[in-house]
């Protein structure tokens, strides 16, 4: 049994020792939400603190316990998903696997896959289910800030357009957080990455008030963000690569690339260049603390994706999506399984080695090994 062992340090102390000064940050905003008494400031780049906040709250803990890449809560947060009968290799806990696409074709063409999480929105809102949504809005590669600024759509006609990034890091946790209090949401679906998840679902067990009107979790598949979007599309660039036609993606020794026409092989460590410090200690490439999941890899056909239900709540969603015509969904081709593992299974040996063979990937005390037993 693993130990979990502390530094008797006050306020953001313990949070600035294992997260933020080893680089391992992923600017979620989880913890700036969280904060009561507003200590801590999240911008474009970097995680910092606006004053000392143990002065005059000397036993707080909060953000520490939020943030999605410690071990506080973080066995609690997955509770709800642990009940899940079936389990994948690298993918976590899930009800149904599948493969799925929306029912209209504008929407399909505009995501480039499937449009699944546009036609969960967009039935979640038209029916009621949610009142409003929160994802990331889409912008050329080479203009986007890191982290991205968040759109908060509340009737369909925007979401399209806000649907169809793959790279999004961002304050998820204050955008969600300005939904609740500042339009008075109450039943909002949330798209995000694998660790915005985590970080709802800690600030949820944590009874945070954003998170009481937690509606629904939608996670994208992600192979990591990178440190420098400018960085990150030169070389893309370099290698030809024109990042809004790819289809699929791939992952061994390196990340195979693939639009209608061409493929592309990066070597990894060129990639790993650019990557993120926190994202490279990350396991999670489908987003195992989610309701649903939506990603593509190789091996699934054209204008559609994989979705993976893991909660009843996401069960509720998906049924509703199919059966009002928002969404269709088929098995899922043997090839695409095979797929997913293969990318989840890789990704988790690559955390592994980073945070027990390289200098630079330390962990949070305990997180890595609860991660290992959420995701085995
Ligand atoms: S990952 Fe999120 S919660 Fe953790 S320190 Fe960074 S912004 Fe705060
Ligand atoms: S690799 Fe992990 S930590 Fe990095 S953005 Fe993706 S989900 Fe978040």
């Amino acid at each position: 049994m693993s130990v979990t062992v502390y530094f008797l340090v006050n306020g953001y102390g313990n949070l600035k020792h294992e997260i933020v000064d080893p680089d391992l940050c992923t600017l979620c905003g989880a913890c700036e939400t969280a904060c009561p008494v507003n200590a801590i400031s999240i911008t474009a780049d970097r995680n910092y603190q606006l004053f000392d906040c143990s002065e005059n709250f000397d036993s707080c803990s909060i953000c520490h316990e939020v943030c999605p890449h410690t071990a506080p809560n973080l066995d609690e947060a997955f509770k709800e998903l642990s009940s899940a009968p079936y389990s994948l290799p690298g993918i976590g806990r899930f009800l149904t696997i599948r493969t799925a696409r929306s029912n209209f074709e504008d929407i399909r063409h505009i995501t480039r896959s499937g449009g699944v999480a546009a036609a969960l929105s967009i039935c979640g809102i038209e029916t009621g289910l949610v009142d409003a949504v929160v994802s990331s809005e889409t912008k050329n590669l080479d203009d986007m800030p890191t982290p991205q600024k968040f759109k908060i759509p509340m009737v369909t006609d925007y979401l399209p357009s806000m649907l169809n990034v793959e790279f999004h890091p961002a304050a998820v946790a204050k955008a969600y957080d300005s939904v609740v209090k500042g339009y008075t949401r109450s039943r909002v679906a949330f798209i995000g990455l694998p660790c915005h998840m985590t970080a709802l679902r800690k600030l949820q067990l944590f009874g945070h008030k954003s998170s009481e009107p937690l509606g629904f979790l939608i996670s994208r598949f992600c192979l990591w963000n990178p440190q420098s979007m400018k960085a990150f599309s030169s070389l893309l660039r370099a290698k030809g690569v024109q990042l809004d036609t790819i289809d699929e993606i791939n992952l061994g020794d390196s990340i195979r690339l693939k639009s209608d026409v061409n493929a592309f092989d990066i070597p990894l460590a060129e990639i790993w260049e650019c990557i993120r410090e926190g994202c490279r200690i990350c396991m999670d490439f489908t987003g195992a603390f989610s309701d649903v999941s939506v990603g593509r890899v190789e091996g699934i056909s054209k204008d559609w994706s994989v979705l993976i239900v893991r909660t009843k709540k996401g069960e509720e969603l998906v049924e509703r999506a199919e059966r009002e015509g928002y969404l269709e969904s088929a098995n899922l081709p043997h090839a695409a399984e095979v797929g997913i593992r293969s990318i989840a299974f890789r990704k988790k040996a690559l955390a592994k080695q980073e945070v027990y063979e390289s200098k630079r990937g330390v962990m949070a005390p305990g997180a890595f090994e609860i991660m290992e037993r959420c995701i085995p």
